[in-house]
């Protein structure tokens, strides 16, 4: 069996690889490790083999684990990569680094009160519903622009743009579309972000320009 750090230096070397094919500098990347229903010693291994950066999809299992590791290693950056509950936003704020899942109006607000509340900005990336399917979160494209106009007006730090494609299809369309949107909205710098990619499709998305990969699976073993 593989070590998780055997696991670590194969994810990273799969994306030196891409990059390279795309002419990207690997320190363009990151890596998020996606920890989501895995116990505190399944990720002990890769935090003592030097990684930092994991992604959590809930609130509430986030809060159970993350306090006492951010204790043993304050460098930490926790990113929350799951659809996001209005009431769940203030704990969010709280706990996270990052958001992925920024998504609708309602959720602007309940975000831009809570970093009020809290007196702390947490950069956001807004979600893109990119292969238009229904039972999905993320905003329709046509109603993107719009929505990174309340971003910005809500004075929430503008991250970039996520997407999670339609399962069981070629990734690579859609994660140029998610590019191409990041274009025509003018996002650059620290609001060119693109996080897109798993561990089935992170090499197509550093190819495509993903800023950051959300891997768990190739990381930590299949989830119980
Ligand atoms: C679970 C999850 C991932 C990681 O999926 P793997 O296939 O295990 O790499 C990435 N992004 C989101 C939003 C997720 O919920």
């Amino acid at each position: 069996m593989e070590t998780a750090q055997e696991r670590l230096v194969a994810v990273e070397a799969e994306i030196a690889k891409a990059c390279k094919a795309a002419r990207r500098k690997p320190d363009n990347i990151t890596l998020i490790a996606v920890s989501k229903t895995q116990p505190i010693e399944a990720i002990n291994p890769l935090l003592q083999a030097g990684h930092r950066v994991f992604g959590e999809n809930r609130v509430q299992e986030a809060q159970a684990k993350w306090p006492e590791l951010r204790e043993r290693y304050p460098d930490v950056e926790l990113h929350g990569i799951g659809q996001l509950q209005s009431n769940k936003a203030e704990d969010a704020v709280a706990l996270f680094d990052s958001i992925h899942a920024l998504d609708r109006m309602s959720l602007v607000k309940a975000l831009a009160k809570a970093m009020n509340k809290a007196d702390k900005r947490v950069p956001c990336f807004v979600q893109v519903n990119i292969g238009s399917e229904e039972q999905k979160g993320g905003c329709a494209i046509e109603a993107l622009p719009e929505l990174l106009s309340e971003v910005r007006s809500a004075d929430i730090p503008l991250a970039g743009l996520m997407c999670l494609p339609p399962a069981d299809i070629e990734p690579a369309p859609f994660f140029a579309l998610l590019a191409k949107l990041l274009q025509d909205n003018g996002l650059t710098g620290s609001e060119g972000g693109l996080s897109m990619g798993m561990s089935g499709d992170y090499p197509t998305a550093v190819m495509l320009g993903a800023t950051h990969v959300r891997v768990g699976t190739a990381l930590f073993g299949a989830r119980g």
